[in-house]
Order: structure tokens, then sequence, then C-alpha cells
């Protein structure tokens, strides 16, 4: 811990001074972080999804010092580089054929706003210039930044504060919590009703993240896009957290090949070694859109360029769906019995992801000293203690996670 930290710098969701003091990080190596006070932990949240081969990995180490000894930034206005032109390709080559175009940000969220700008310049260039709202499924995420935070889930709580300044949008009931043809007919009366004001639909594909940890029938993705196309809506997919293996496909996108006319990318993109985001759209909207009204100072930042770069190859040469399928069925051995404990609610498993959801509040602090003294990192969130560990963990590493979530339990 350090006092100046706990007085003036502000952490996520957080208060100065924290009342929760942050642990300092000395170094991270493979699948762990090095504790200031000597403790090693495994990191069991990725860093946020990212962090997919661990840490100071040499491959990822090599590319981003190679790139560093060339340049480390150049301005993305008028100007370009290969590390960015590389990663563009590698970008259309591995996502659905329809996506040809690529825009590069600084961070996940600014991917967001760039998807919704794209869909907005489109409709506004059809000379549609009421199709100004969006809609989207209850219980998502989709950042912090302001047009991310309007189509976040407005009672979770995590923006509601905001929410007389946000513009409003069109909420529908999400898969995740009510079933398919519940979830598909509010869609569709929704819909039905308001699609003149809609320029586009945007969710998360089959996990919803930060917004609660919840997963829904990938059915859903083809279906709602099937409506969208009946009513002039284009669709949107946010694979920030999805992205890169996670949900054991490389898209979840991928559960029932589905081409989203904007597809959002983020987070593990550079296997957690720098912020970079990604929005890709297709011929037929790029050629309509014309000029896109976004252009952030680190666009397509060469450092992060060229990590993720070696993190796409090192992960596409990786035995990745092998790891993610024995992970999950670790996932499922040492979790699902936990279902029967009274104080747990859920247990849910997806690819490279293991839910807890307790009956009751979690207190983070306790649990969290807990599960350190059990050698494992985690952020427990509400009620929900979650795993969604690198790739490359051992399953002795794997058992040291599961086992430090059943003695916090
Ligand atoms: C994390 C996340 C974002 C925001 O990305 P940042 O890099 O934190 O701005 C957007 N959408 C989803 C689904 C996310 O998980």
């Amino acid at each position: 811990m350090d006092i100046f930290d706990q007085q003036h710098i502000w952490h996520p969701y957080a208060k100065v001074p924290n009342p929760i003091v942050a642990h300092k990080v000395q170094s991270a190596d493979g699948v762990c972080l090095n504790l200031d006070n000597g403790k090693r932990v495994i990191d069991g949240m990725s860093s946020w999804w990212s962090a997919i081969h661990g840490y100071n990995h040499p491959v990822l180490n090599k590319a981003i010092t190679k790139q560093l000894a060339k340049m480390s930034h150049v301005m993305f206005g008028g100007l370009t580089h290969q590390s960015a032109i590389d990663l563009a390709k590698t970008l259309v080559a591995i996502t659905p054929d329809n996506l040809t175009k690529v825009f590069f940000t600084d961070s996940g969220s600014v991917a967001v706003e760039s998807a919704l700008k794209i869909a907005l310049q489109y409709w506004h260039n059809k000379g549609e210039k009421n199709k100004q709202k969006f809609i989207t499924i209850r219980a998502g995420y989709h950042g912090d930044t302001f047009g991310a935070m309007g189509i976040c889930d407005p009672d979770n709580g995590l923006h509601q504060l905001f929410c007389g300044v946000l513009p409003q949008h069109y909420f529908v009931k999400s898969p995740s919590t009510v079933t398919m043809d519940e979830a598909l007919k509010d869609l569709e009366a929704t819909l039905k009703q308001h699609s003149n004001a809609i320029a586009a639909m945007i969710l998360e594909p089959v996990v919803q993240g930060a917004g609660g940890m919840l997963f829904y029938n990938p059915q859903y993705l083809s279906k709602a896009k099937a409506l969208c196309e009946q009513y002039q809506v284009l669709f949107i997919l946010d694979e920030i957290a999805t992205g890169f293996g996670r949900t054991g496909e490389l898209f979840a996108l991928e559960y029932v090949n589905l081409e989203p006319d904007i597809l959002c990318l983020g987070k593990a993109l550079t296997g957690g070694y720098m912020s970079l985001g990604t929005t890709l759209t297709s011929d037929k909207i790029s050629s309509t859109v014309g000029t896109l009204m976004h252009g952030p100072t680190f666009m397509a930042n060469p450092l992060a360029c060229a990590v993720a770069n070696a993190s796409i190859e090192l992960l596409l040469n990786s035995p990745w769906q092998d790891n993610i399928a024995r992970i999950e069925k670790h996932f499922y051995r040492a979790l699902s019995p936990l279902k029967e404990n009274d104080k747990v609610a859920d247990v849910r498993i997806l690819g490279a992801i293991g839910v807890v959801e307790m009956v009751d509040d979690i207190d983070v602090e306790k649990t969290q000293n807990q599960l350190i003294e059990n050698g494992v990192w985690l952020r427990p969130y509400g009620k929900l203690l979650y795993t969604m560990p690198p790739f490359n963990i051992t399953d002795d590493e794997l058992s040291t996670i599961t086992n430090a979530i059943k003695a916090v339990i």
C-alpha cells in the first residue's frame, strides 16, 4: 500500500481518500503479480480481460521494444506507419468478410463512440435525419465516456448519476434475464414503434460483462440482426471484452457466423500491454459515411499497434482453443458444485470465464485480502466473484484460483 496513492489518486469507481487501500504491484511475470509486501499472486482477472498471455512475455516485450527503437508515436493525421497497416490487414483477415474498413482509437470506450458516430453519419448522409437514437439490451456495458454511458444499463448504478445529462435511448429486455422469445418480442415491438428514430442496435455478443457477467443464447444475435435488417437499423457488436478467444471462439459472433455492420474491439487486442481500440465496418457503410468526424491524438499508436500484431500472432500460433477448453472444463469441475452452497445464487461458466454469483453483496476488502492470502488476485464486484485468467495458465495455477474461490465462500 502507498499513503500518497490512498490520499491523492482516484482509482476506478472509488473515492479519494480511498477507504479500501490499493495493493501495490512491483512487477508481474507469467500469470503472476508480485506485490510489494512480497506476496506473489495469480492474476485471475487478466487485468480486466486484457492480459491473455500473462505478463512480461518475451515475444511481446521484443515486439514493443523493436517498435520503440524506431518510434514510439507519430500523429496519424497525414502520416501512417507499418505497424498500423499490418494490424489493419490482420483485423480485416480474422473478422467477418464484410468488415473491411478500420478506425483506430486509443481505448475501448472511444471505439464505441466512433461506432455510434459512424451509425449516425451513415443515416444522416442517407437523408434519414431522424435516426439519432440507439437501441440496446438491458444489463449492458459499453464504456465510461458520455456516448457509451448512454447505452449502458440505465439501472445498474455505474452511471445513474448522469441520467439527466445523457441522451435517452431505447432499452429492451435482455436475453440473459428473460427467455429469448420474450426478449425478441420486446425488441420487435420497440423497433416496430420507433425504428424511424433508431440508427443502430448495439450489444455485447453472448457475454454481458461489467453489466452483470451474464451469458445468453447466441441464437438471439441472429434473430436480433434479422429484425434490425427488417426495420432498417444498423447492427453494432461490442466485442471489447469477448474478442480474441475469451468465450471459446476467436470472436463471440462466430457462434452464429454473424456479420455485424460495425464491430468494436479493445482490451485483449494488445495482449494487455497498451490501450488500443478499433472500430471496423463494411464498404457499404464507409462509402456512405464519407469523412468520419473523429481523430484522437494517440490514434493508432505505433507501440500499441506493434504489440497488438505480436499478441494476435502469438494467440493464433498457440493452442488457444485447447487452452480455453481446458480452462472451461476445469471451471465446470471445480466451480459447478458450488451451486449446492446456500450462499451461492448461481454459477456460470463459458470458455475461459468462471462466475460465482453470491446471494449477498461481497465484502470486497475482506474477500480480496483472503484471496491474496490464498495466492490469488480477483476483484469481486457486487454479488459477483469471477475469474477470466490468462489462456496460458497451468492446471495447478487454475486449481489455486478455484481453491481460493472455494475457501473464501
Ligand atoms: C471495457 C469495455 C469497454 C470500454 O473499454 P475501455 O478501454 O475501458 O474504454 C467497452 N465495452 C465493453 C464490452 C467493455 O468490456
